[in-house]
């Protein structure tokens, strides 16, 4: 049994229907066409607590903006494309991807509480990344077998949308590799649906032996209000380290204004800006991209007004590097 407030029940009762949105958030009636047209590209998805963040009537909110669907998408635009980060050729086994040295990134799920319209795997295959009972012995043998590997980064879909006895499951089967000695999880659900951080997860969390590292995705200071914040809370007193990622997207968080608000937000509530990425080029958010020449002068603005730990660095993800590659400040 679950109430009607539980993480499952928020996540199982998300809003897919464009005139469900629009109605719910008194936007125009005209909106709901065109999003319904984009999303049979992409589903709508945005759960409860994530819409109650955003303000009604206002077409130009920067959290409604990442969520609703614009018939923009569905516009070819050269150069953008459905595997940006070329990332079928690092796919050795079903729910494997290993690009970097000694990190492996496991998709647990194609499950997410929220469709992210800019998001780089929006047209991922995660029907052929199940990990069932047969790939999930693969992928620990594959793990076993390289003794390079330190670390497991949890990837998605949201890996946090997985029931806690699975998680419970592959931390303890994790732990089990000696040789592995950090797991990352890359979630969006503790800070869309927060009532995701339960006591039984901050207990799987903080009871492994590995170091875990919680990455967050927030692009907007508005998405962390208190009950986020006091998730993020409760996630630091487990003793889990909290970074956030986020993505610098056009009409949403393109100035210093919001990149201050966002940053300053997050270290407000413990989570220390870690990386802003310049949008991976995937088929269906080329509206969302910014010239890295303006990214760099708005990261370099913001370096002036403050301190460098709250300066995340700007990056962009190169198919066929070995890292990040992270993109210099400017002088004017
Ligand atoms: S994988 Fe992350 S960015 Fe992509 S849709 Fe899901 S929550 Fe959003």
């Amino acid at each position: 049994m679950t109430s009607l407030d539980s993480w499952q029940q928020l996540l199982s009762h998300t809003i897919d229907d464009p005139a469900e949105l629009i109605r719910l958030l008194d936007l125009p009636e005209t909106l709901v066409a065109p999003a319904r047209e984009a999303a049979k590209g992409f589903p709508l998805r945005v759960p409860m607590p994530y819409l109650r963040r955003i303000e009604k009537g206002n077409p130009d909110d920067p959290l409604l903006k990442q969520v609703l669907p614009l018939v923009t998408e569905t516009r070819k635009v050269t150069g953008f494309v459905a595997d940006p980060l070329s990332e079928a050729q690092y796919n050795p086994h079903q729910g494997i991807v290993h690009k970097y040295k000694g990190r492996v990134l496991l998709i647990m799920t194609g499950a997410c509480a929220i469709n992210c319209r800019y998001c780089f795997r929006r047209h991922f295959p995660y029907d052929e990344n199940r990990l069932g009972p047969e790939q999930w012995q693969t992928m620990l043998n594959y793990l076993r077998t390289d003794s390079s590997i330190e670390e497991v980064i949890l990837s998605g879909g949201d890996p946090l949308a997985v029931s806690d006895n699975r998680l419970q499951r592959l931390v303890n089967d994790l732990s089990t590799i000696r040789h592995l000695k950090r797991l990352r999880i890359h979630s969006r659900l503790p800070v869309v649906i927060p009532e995701r951080v339960t006591p039984e997860l901050l207990k799987i969390l903080n009871e492994s032996r590995l170091q875990t590292t919680l990455v967050l995705h927030v692009n907007h200071g508005n998405e962390i209000d208190e009950t986020v914040g006091h998730a993020l809370n409760a996630l630091r007193d487990a003793r889990i380290t909290l970074l956030n990622q986020a993505v610098l997207l056009r009409g949403i968080n393109d100035s210093v204004p919001a990149l201050k608000h966002l940053n300053e937000s997050l270290f407000g509530w413990g989570v220390l800006p870690y990386y802003l990425f310049v949008l991976d080029p995937v088929d269906g958010a080329a509206h969302f991209d910014i010239p890295d020449a303006e990214a760099q002068k708005l990261v370099t603005q913001l370096q002036a007004q403050l301190p460098g730990y709250l300066v995340p660095k700007l990056a962009r993800e190169i198919p066929d590097r070995p890292s990040k590659t992270v993109l210099p400040t400017v002088t004017s």
